[in-house]
C-alpha cells in the first residue's frame, strides 16, 4: 500500500540555452529593484558575471564573490554585511552548490533578523510553511549538477574548538523562487567538476529512489535522471563543449535535484557531510569516492528499489535477481568515476587511516545517516563502509 506526504515550493524554472537574456524580464515580473549577486572568481573570469551585470545594470547594487566550497561561516558574515548595507530586496546564487548555499544563507540570516526586530513575532504562518513567502528571497542560476536550486536546504561551515563541522538548514522559504537554467553556462565548467558533480546528482537519484520518504514524484524524477545523467556524463567529460551533452547532463540534474527537494537522503549524503566538513573533502569528490560503497551496503534492503536504476543505466533485468543487477550497477558507478579521472579511495584525498572510527562517530550522530532505509544501530557499520572506501 502506498503512504506519502509531499510538500511543494512554489518555483518558476526556466530551461534552455540561452536562458540567462530571459533575466531581467523575469525580475521585472517579480518587481525586484536592488539584488545582490553571490558567485565565484571563476564566473567573474568566464564572463557570467559580466552577462549578469549587463541584465540587471542599475538593478544590481552588490556582489560577493569570493564564496569558498562549503560556505564557510565568517564568509556568511561578510556577505550580510553587505546585503544589510545595500538593502537589497532578492539574492541570486550564481554557481555551484557553495555559491548557491551563500545566497541562501544570506536570505536565511536576513528573515531571522528582520522576524526579530519585527514587533508582529506571532505570525499565523509558521516561518518554515511551504506557503510561507520569504522577504529577501533567492534566485538561482547553477553552473554545476549539485541541485541546490531546487532544495529548502543549505550547508554551512564553523569552526569550534579546533574541529570543522557542517551543518545544514532547512527552511522552506530559502528554496529559490527562480531558478534559471542555461546550458550555455556549463560549457566552460572544468572536465574534473563536470565529472564530480554530475556523480553528485547521480547520487540524489539513488538515495531518493530508497528513500524512506520517497513518493511517485520523487522516484519518477529519480528514475529519469538516472537515465540522463549515465547517458550525458561521460560525452560532457569528453568534451565540455557538446552543447547537447550539456543540455542533457543539466535536464538530468534538475531531474535529480526535483527528487532530493522532496525527500531525505541517506547514509551516503550524511557520510559526505561529515567528510567535506570534517575532512575538508569537495561534495563531489566525497560522492564519487562514497557511492558505490553506499549502494553495496544497502543493497540487501533496497535492491528492489535500485533494480529499475540498474535498467535505466542500460543494465539487463532480464534472468538476473535484482540484487545482482544492483550490484553491476555500483560497479559501473566505481568504473564511471575511475574513467573520469576522480579520486576513488578516501586514501587518495588525504584521508588519514587513523581518522576512520573518528568520522564514523560524527556520521552515526547525523540525522541523515539515521535516516538510511537499512537501520545503522552502531559507528561499526559506517566504519567498515569508510574502511572500504578507504
Ligand atoms: P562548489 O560550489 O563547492 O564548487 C564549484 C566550483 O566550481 C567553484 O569553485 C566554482 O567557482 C566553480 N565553477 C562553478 N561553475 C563554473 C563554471 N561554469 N566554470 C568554471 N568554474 C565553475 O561545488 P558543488 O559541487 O557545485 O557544490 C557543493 C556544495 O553545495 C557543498 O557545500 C554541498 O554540501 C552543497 N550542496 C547543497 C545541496 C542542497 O540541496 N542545498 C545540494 C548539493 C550540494
Amino acid at each position: 500500500m502506498s503512504e506519502f506526504q509531499y510538500t511543494g515550493y512554489a518555483q518558476e524554472i526556466i530551461f534552455g540555452a540561452g536562458s540567462l537574456a530571459r533575466l531581467g524580464e523575469a525580475v521585472d515580473r517579480f518587481g525586484w529593484r536592488r539584488m545582490m549577486l553571490c558567485s565565484s572568481g571563476s564566473l567573474r573570469r568566464d564572463g557570467s558575471v559580466g552577462a549578469i551585470e549587463s541584465a540587471l545594470g542599475d538593478r544590481l547594487v552588490a556582489i560577493y564573490e569570493r564564496t569558498q566550497p562549503h560556505v564557510p561561516d565568517f564568509q556568511v558574515a561578510e556577505a550580510l554585511e553587505l546585503a544589510e548595507q545595500r538593502e537589497v530586496d532578492a539574492l541570486i546564487g550564481m554557481g555551484g552548490g557553495s555559491q548557491l548555499g551563500m545566497a541562501k544563507a544570506v536570505s536565511f540570516a536576513l528573515e531571522e533578523k528582520r522576524g526579530k526586530e519585527s514587533t508582529h513575532s506571532a505570525s499565523p504562518i509558521s516561518s518554515n510553511s511551504p506557503i510561507a513567502q520569504p522577504s529577501v528571497p533567492v534566485v538561482a542560476i547553477p553552473t554545476t549538477y549539485a541541485g541546490s536550486e531546487m532544495t529548502p536546504v543549505y550547508g554551512v561551515t564553523r569552526q569550534a574548538d579546533g574541529q570543522s563541522r557542517k551543518l545544514t538548514i532547512t527552511n522552506a522559504k530559502i528554496t529559490p523562487k527562480l531558478v534559471i537554467y542555461d546550458p550555455k553556462l556549463t560549457l566552460g565548467l572544468p572536465p574534473a567538476v563536470t565529472a564530480s558533480t554530475g556523480i553528485n546528482a547521480l547520487a540524489h537519484c539513488i538515495e531518493a529512489l530508497y528513500s524512506i520518504t520517497r513518493n511517485p514524484l520523487s522516484t519518477t524524477a529519480a528514475l529519469s535522471g538516472v537515465h540522463h545523467i549515465t547517458h550525458a556524463l561521460p560525452r560532457c567529460f569528453a568534451a565540455g563543449d557538446d552543447l547537447q551533452a550539456r543540455d542533457e547532463l543539466l535536464v538530468g540534474a534538475f531531474l535529480a535535484g526535483s527528487a532530493l527537494a522532496h525527500v531525505t537522503m541517506a547514509l551516503h549524503h550524511g557520510l559526505c557531510h561529515v567528510l567535506g566538513g570534517a575532512a575538508g573533502i569537495a561534495h563531489g569528490i566525497a560522492n564519487s569516492i562514497i557511492l558505490p560503497h553506499a549502494v553495496r551496503f544497502n543493497l540487501d534492503a533496497t535492491a528492489p528499489q535500485l533494480a529499475p536504476a540498474a535498467g535505466a543505466m542500460g543494465i539487463s533485468l532480464t534472468g538476473r535477481s535484482a540484487e545482482m543487477a544492483v550490484e553491476e550497477a555500483a560497479q559501473r558507478i566505481y568504473n564511471l568515476v575511475g574513467s573520469m579521472n576522480l579520486p576513488q579511495r578516501l586514501r587518495d584525498v588525504g584521508v588519514p587511516e587513523a581518522d576512520l572510527p573518528q568520522l564514523a562517530q560524527l556520521a552515526f550522530q547525523s540525522r541523515t545517516v539515521q535516516s538510511n532505509p537499512k537501520p545503522i544501530t552502531s559507528a561499526a557499520q559506517i566504519e567498515e563502509v569508510l574502511r572500504a572506501a578507504w
